[in-house]
């Protein structure tokens, strides 16, 4: 007999981390905070035309926004409001989390919570943190995101990589307990092909593999009963935004194939019926708005 299809069978979530093309993590040459303002921004021509393509197929998506980001271009936030995307965090100045300590991390998952709160109008209940880099070494993670008025995270790479990683971590979606008020994990999708757990769905992977793979390892996905979580940067769909100092193999992870990832997105946008986390949340776990 064949098991019971799961709740999250056949269901996607797509979502955006709104951010910047300076905004890539990790390498020596990248600028502080103090001189991203005078670097000249692209967020907006391509957030914009992202938003545009989710309209095309009548897509609703959750929007990860930089506090930073949001501070600067709100009626980006508003915007995104008015097309009926979910507005979340991506926290404020775009740390590692494995970098902050308890407090800090609080004090930056609050400032964004509180400010989107504001430009958007509406709860906020989600938190994806940078580079996904939620580690052991952060034990307090979940609970600093509860005291901090958030519902749901999609921070955690179940296995190993170089920002973060937890590799003990549940692939599935699943409930933390929180300072006992709960924490919802989305977490990267992950799949093993020839015995090792990739992802397909998002960033630099997305960029990388072609599209029949992404479709034949999302649809592996779905039949194990898990969603898929793609997401994608506004910078990835500008083949022409400008480059970061790095070494070879961190640039061709960040700019393999950005001259055909919209190509990509819209394949998966119309092969792959999405949703939000907040709509998948309020689906397996009835209502959630505070
Ligand atoms: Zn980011």
């Amino acid at each position: 007999m064949s098991p019971a299809p799961s709740q999250n069978e056949s269901i996607s979530v797509f979502s955006v981390d709104v951010e910047d093309w300076f905004h890539i993590l990790d390498i020596p040459g990248g600028p502080p905070i103090s001189e991203w303002s005078a670097l000249p921004s692209r967020v907006e021509k391509n957030f914009l035309h992202l938003l545009d393509l989710f309209s095309k197929h009548r897509a609703q998506v959750t929007c990860f926004f930089l506090g930073w980001i949001a501070e600067r271009f709100p009626h980006l936030v508003q915007e995104a409001v008015a097309r009926g995307h979910e507005i979340a965090s991506h926290g404020y100045a775009h740390r590692l989390v494995y970098e902050m300590s308890h407090a800090e991390f609080y004090e930056d998952a609050l400032r964004s919570r509180s400010m989107l709160e504001d430009l958007s109008g509406c709860p906020v209940l989600g938190y994806r943190s940078a580079g996904f880099s939620v580690t052991e070494a952060s034990p307090w993670f979940f609970d600093a995101l509860a005291d901090a008025g958030y519902r749901y995270d999609s921070s955690v790479f179940p296995a190993a990589r170089g920002h973060g990683g937890l590799e003990s971590s549940r692939r599935s979606p699943h409930g933390t307990a929180a300072n006992g008020q709960g924490i919802f994990e989305f977490p990267v999708t992950v799949v093993d092909l020839f015995g090792k757990p990739l992802c397909f769905f998002g960033g630099g992977y997305l960029r990388l593999f072609p599209y029949w793979l992404i479709q034949r390892m999302s649809r592996r996905v779905h039949n194990e009963g898990r969603p898929v979580v793609f997401y994608i940067h506004p910078r990835e769909i500008d083949p022409l935004h400008p480059r970061l100092p790095m070494s070879p193999s961190r640039r061709f992870k960040s700019y393999v194939n950005l001259d055909t990832t919209e190509a990509k997105l819209d394949l998966i946008l119309t092969q792959f019926p999405v949703t939000t986390f907040r709509a998948l949340l309020e689906k397996t776990h009835g209502a959630v708005v505070r």
